[in-house]
């Protein structure tokens, strides 16, 4: 099946009333046959809903429905993209353990990993997204994962998968992409060697900034990395919390089956039905839009490298862009609608913010509505001067989420702004 008949089919079997729509299962918990039935789904004997903390049959279609376009195994839906993020690491690293992270991420990603997973024990190294072989120097036998975006956020770099996946595997290391940015539609991680993917679906999946949504996907055969594999010992040791099971033993997707057993049952950023109802509402008109926000952008990317009060434009679609080779080799059909530049200091990109009309300054990205943020004051605030640095954010830099708005009154808004 092609993209756009995954995204409005796959995952969905009408049910017994034969309803177009997915139906939203607003229920917390679910009537067992009787006590033998409910005695088997606890012990995994046989598969069904228990609680919606851990699963819900509107979630459960969103997840289906994702993972097929994703191209992997299984996915898990969150509450929020942190979430996904925080549940990746989570179920594979703890107290003395350490993970490899991009320099060059979400701003909330880099206080995740840089603060508060800190307090739990567990050590964040960064790389350069730029240079992927100072990976190499930074692993050792407590690493547990390489986290890293297909795009990054907000300084726009593609990430080059062969070479991360390459010393990843070396090391028999899982590799998790954040693929917001990416998205299912133009770049697609796990036919790259990518073993994890998540996401926030809070952004180009709703679409039109309606609902905070997370998801974390698994790839085929992920099993064949983890079994035996030292590094990942408690999937190959018999669980304590669920009567010995062992997850590398299961013949399911083992890695989003221990969240949702595990985390989502002691943690609970469990998504509401409505908010994955609205979810599948976007994905099913996800790959018509992302082709229109890739165009948009690629539009107003050219309009800003000609103006003269632009230093510099960051857009993997441009020719100019030292992303350019990458973004050919690992994006397909357009790099998303994405993309920040830079003029001559804080004050300038402050007044060009405040003199757009149709670009509203708001913190998100992947509405349908256009967007125009300041990140060394706003989503990247609480980074040090030397983080910011790191992460590619210099005080004059701007970032634009290009909506689904006609192209030329976006650039005629723009052109106004710039003065
Ligand atoms: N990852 C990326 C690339 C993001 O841009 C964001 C939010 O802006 C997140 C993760 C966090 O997602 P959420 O806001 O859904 O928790």
């Amino acid at each position: 099946m092609h993209e756009q008949t995954i995204a409005i089919h796959a995952g969905y079997d009408k049910d017994s009333m034969g309803t177009m729509a997915v139906p939203i299962y607003q229920t917390t918990a679910y009537e067992f046959r009787d006590t033998e039935h409910a005695a088997n789904l606890f012990a995994l004997k046989e598969l069904g809903n228990i609680y919606t903390r851990l699963m819900n049959p509107t979630s459960d279609v969103f997840e289906k429905r994702f993972a097929a376009l994703e191209g992997g195994l299984a996915g898990i839906a969150t509450a929020s993209g942190m979430a996904a993020i925080f549940y990746a690491i989570a179920n594979v690293a703890e107290a003395g353990d350490n993970i490899i992270v991009a320099k060059q991420v979400y701003g909330g990603t880099t206080t995740l990993t840089g603060h508060t997973i800190k307090r739990f024990g567990i050590e964040t190294r960064y790389f350069d997204v730029r240079n992927p072989s100072e990976i190499e120097a930074l692993v050792d036998d407590k690493t547990k994962i390489i986290l890293f975006e297909s795009i990054t956020n907000p300084s726009i770099d593609v990430a080059d998968f062969d070479a991360i996946v390459a010393i990843a595997n070396k090391h028999n290391i899982l590799t998790c992409v954040d693929n917001t940015v990416g998205t299912p539609i133009l770049c697609k991680p796990f036919s790259h060697g990518v073993d994890l993917t998540v996401h926030s679906t809070s952004k180009y999946t709703t679409g039109q900034g309606i609902a905070l949504g997370g998801m974390m996907i698994e790839r085929n055969d992920l099993v064949e990395k983890i079994k035996g594999n030292p590094r990942y010992a408690h999937f190959n040791e018999p669980d304590e919390s669920y009567h010995g099971l062992v997850y590398s033993d299961l013949p399911l997707p083992l890695f989003t089956l221990r969240v949702r057993l595990s985390l989502m049952r002691d943690l609970g950023a469990t998504p509401a039905p409505f908010n994955s109802w609205l979810n599948i509402q976007g994905l099913e008109t996800l790959p018509l839009r992302m082709k229109q926000h890739s165009s948009s952008a690629l539009s107003i990317a050219e309009f800003l490298e000609a103006h003269p009060k632009v230093s510099k434009v960051n857009y993997p679609g441009l020719k100019s862009d030292a992303n350019y080779e990458l973004g050919q080799k690992y994006f397909k059909g357009g790099h998303s609608g994405l993309l920040s530049f830079e003029v001559a200091d804080k004050e300038t990109a402050q007044k060009i913010a405040d003199g757009t009309d149709i670009f509203a300054v708001v913190v998100n990205i992947g509405d349908s509505k256009s967007i125009i943020t300041h990140p060394a004051s706003t989503t990247h605030q609480q980074l040090s001067d030397k983080e910011l640095v790191e992460a590619g954010i210099p005080a004059g830099l701007v970032r634009l989420s290009v909506g689904l708005e006609d192209t030329q009154d976006l650039i005629e808004d723009l052109k106004r702004a710039l003065g």
